[in-house]
């Protein structure tokens, strides 16, 4: 559930690190080769003699994955896609990618994503540039690892590609195989969560460029800071990913459960070594600690002052009037006179506590 986890590191694309796997060119029942598809050219996944296995959802979204991914698993997926779509608005261009459990097959979707936005974008990036160690690089490295990490860390993010060198511009979601595992109910809410996150990013215009030197505006109007910070924009998409799941499978107890979970797991911490400043937790550290007080934070505001005004008028605002402006202007007060109200609510014992929850 990273926020966008673009390594810094540039090296050389290495082809020699391309993968020797040849996925068969059968047909699947369900995912199928790109030649059958009405939507894209026919070699769009035919990659040096290599298939990608490749879904067309819709006018906006692409589905890929790794051959290991079962048909139960790419059902779960779509159809957890479309309750996000439906609850948030069809967001594209976008790409999914399910990333199985081999290294192997997934430096072969990495050699497919790399090419695909090369014939897609003359500015992608796939050599080295000397201009400086701040610039980025689009394609995929040992060292820049779009899709192997997630063999082995498991997990799942979202990428925006909306930066200053780039004309296509585009968002990758990407699903590992573990943590969560594809058949937990967790493996549903992290791909709600990861969709919110889409739905923001889509309620703020502009690119930002590779180079950290230059401050990036869309951070700041999506986190609050250029420095990004996860409560609200973390606490925004997990909560709003547990709630959907919640109506949609009327399941109050995993509900429940989750967020009692989530408060057990940092109250204790927040207190004692962040002295209850929510601002003050960064994604480098301790981030895990921000997205569970952060979605107590967004329960709390939704409690408050209803989900639209959230869902709604906080990112229709955002754009123009920046975070905090958007932020004054729909809740009624700066978000740090909310926090200290928040954190008077927090400390209450439990039994109080868990009556915001619906
Ligand atoms: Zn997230």
């Amino acid at each position: 559930m990273h926020y966008i986890t673009i390594s810094i590191f540039i090296i050389l694309f290495s082809v020699s690190s391309l993968a020797q796997t040849t996925f068969s060119g059968g047909q699947i029942s369900s995912g199928k080769i790109t030649s059958s598809d009405t939507l894209n050219s026919s070699q769009d996944s035919l990659i040096d003699g290599k298939y990608t296995f490749k879904e067309v959802l819709n006018e906006k979204t692409e589905l890929y994955f790794t051959p290991d991914i079962s048909q139960k698993t790419i059902g779960n997926v779509k159809e957890w896609y479309e309750i996000a779509i439906q609850n948030w608005g069809l967001i594209g261009p976008l790409e999914i990618y399910i990333i199985g459990n081999k290294i192997s097959d997934a430096k072969v979707l990495e050699d497919y994503f790399c090419q695909k936005h090369v014939k897609l974008d003359k500015e992608w990036k796939t050599k080295f540039n000397l201009e400086g160690w701040s610039v980025k690089y689009d394609c995929a490295s040992d060292r820049h690892k779009i899709f192997t990490q997630y063999v082995e860390d498991g997990g799942a993010s979202i990428s925006t590609y909306r930066k200053e060198h780039l004309n296509y511009e585009f968002y990758v979601m990407k699903l590992a195989s573990k943590r969560p595992y594809p058949d937990e109910e967790d493996y549903k809410v992290t791909l709600l969560h990861e969709y919110f996150h889409v739905y923001q990013h889509h309620n703020i215009s502009g690119k930002c460029s590779d180079d950290r030197r230059k401050k990036c505006e869309r951070d700041k109007k999506a986190t609050g800071e250029y420095d990004k910070r996860p409560w609200f924009h973390e606490g925004g998409a997990e909560y709003s990913g547990q709630l959907l799941y919640r109506e949609t499978t009327g399941n109050k107890k995993y509900f429940f459960n989750q967020m009692k979970r989530k408060l057990k797991k940092s109250l204790n911490r927040y207190k004692s070594e962040y002295n209850m400043d929510l601002k003050s937790i960064t994604y480098k550290k301790d981030k895990n600690i921000a997205y569970d007080i952060g979605s107590w934070f967004i329960a709390y505001l939704y409690s408050k002052e209803g989900e639209e005004k959230h869902k709604n008028n906080f990112y229709k605002d955002l754009d123009k009037l920046g975070f905090e402006g958007s932020f004054v202007k729909n809740f009624g007060k700066s978000s740090d006179e909310y926090i200290k109200e928040f954190n008077k609510f927090i400390t209450k014992p439990w039994s109080q506590i868990q009556k915001i929850l619906p």
